[in-house]
């Protein structure tokens, strides 16, 4: 079996430094908060959108040199809203801090996971002075997922539906692959979309590229679950992942678990297997689907 290869980079601009703000063009500065790991890349990044009235997408984590070095980012200027792209602990915990320190609203979908003081929805808009974001609604590697867009800009604020350098993890039940995908088509369709900023890592260019390749190695990953499935299934994706993720080594088996079981659930909606159980059961049995 072939396993899909590394991703193209089309990273630019300056690399993430936590604590170092970095303005990425008059009205948008991003800051890295020191949390880097195997699954944060180099942090968590936070952006600070707009001029004299700002939106503060993704706080991050509860860290007091990371809301310190914030606070400096925004001293002087009004912060309108505090936005959370979705409710994982790298990204949303800090916004309620935040946002009960400067007067603002926690904004955000709404999870099981994260109270916020105002639900967006598609198409909803948020202000900064003249600077206007559009939340759009982009389930997948989480179910309340929200993008970002700048319309007069361009810049997609693409917390983790996007990341420099690596695949997102899509953890089922929450995490749902083929939305996913649906999720990633319309932003490579979108004329409005110039550039992406992602959650973690860099500035990337070409987003339509960027996001063909993502899909392109998904349905290369696809592939080879599905041969693991037909040659050694039937089974559950912790059975499977040897043989769909032979390329992954052990320090990620969670991760490759995690990830093959999302594959198995696309293939199930797709028609090319069948499983035993619920779709929120980790331990459920998938069997390909005799002549797919
Ligand atoms: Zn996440």
């Amino acid at each position: 079996m072939t396993q899909p290869g590394p991703l193209p980079d089309h990273a630019v601009g300056p690399a993430c430094e936590p604590g170092v703000p970095a303005a990425l063009d008059a009205a948008v500065v991003r800051l890295t908060a020191p949390n880097a790991s195997m699954m944060t890349g180099p942090g968590t990044n936070s952006y600070v959108v707009g001029t004299d009235e700002v939106v503060v997408i993704d706080p991050g984590p509860v860290i007091d040199a990371h809301l310190d070095a914030l606070r400096g980012v925004i001293a002087g200027r009004r912060v309108t809203a505090v936005a959370v792209t979705h409710h994982h602990r790298d990204h949303a915990p800090a916004a309620r801090v935040l946002a009960d320190a400067v007067g603002a609203p926690v904004v955000g979908h709404g999870h099981d996971g994260l109270v916020v003081d105002v639900a967006l929805a598609e198409g909803s808009e948020l202000f900064a002075g003249t600077d206007v974001l559009v939340a759009w609604h982009t389930p997948g590697h989480a179910s309340d997922h929200l993008c970002f867009l700048a319309p007069s800009s361009g810049w997609l604020f693409t917390g983790d539906h996007v990341m420099q350098g690596s695949t997102v993890v899509i953890r089922p039940p929450d995490g749902d692959l083929l939305a996913y995908l649906t999720s990633l088509e319309r932003i490579r369709d979108s004329h409005a979309v110039q550039r992406l900023a992602p959650g973690h890592g860099r500035v990337l260019e070409s987003p339509a590229a960027v996001i063909t390749a993502i899909v392109a190695h998904r349905q290369a990953r696809g592939t080879v679950v599905l041969d693991a499935l037909r040659e050694h299934g039937p089974g559950t994706a912790a059975q499977l992942r040897p043989f769909a993720y032979a390329d992954v080594g052990s320090d990620r088996d969670v991760v490759a678990t995690a990830t093959c079981w999302a594959h198995l659930l696309a293939l199930v909606g797709e028609g090319t297997a069948t499983t035993s159980s619920v779709r929120d059961d980790p331990e459920a049995v998938f069997t390909a689907t005799p002549g797919s």
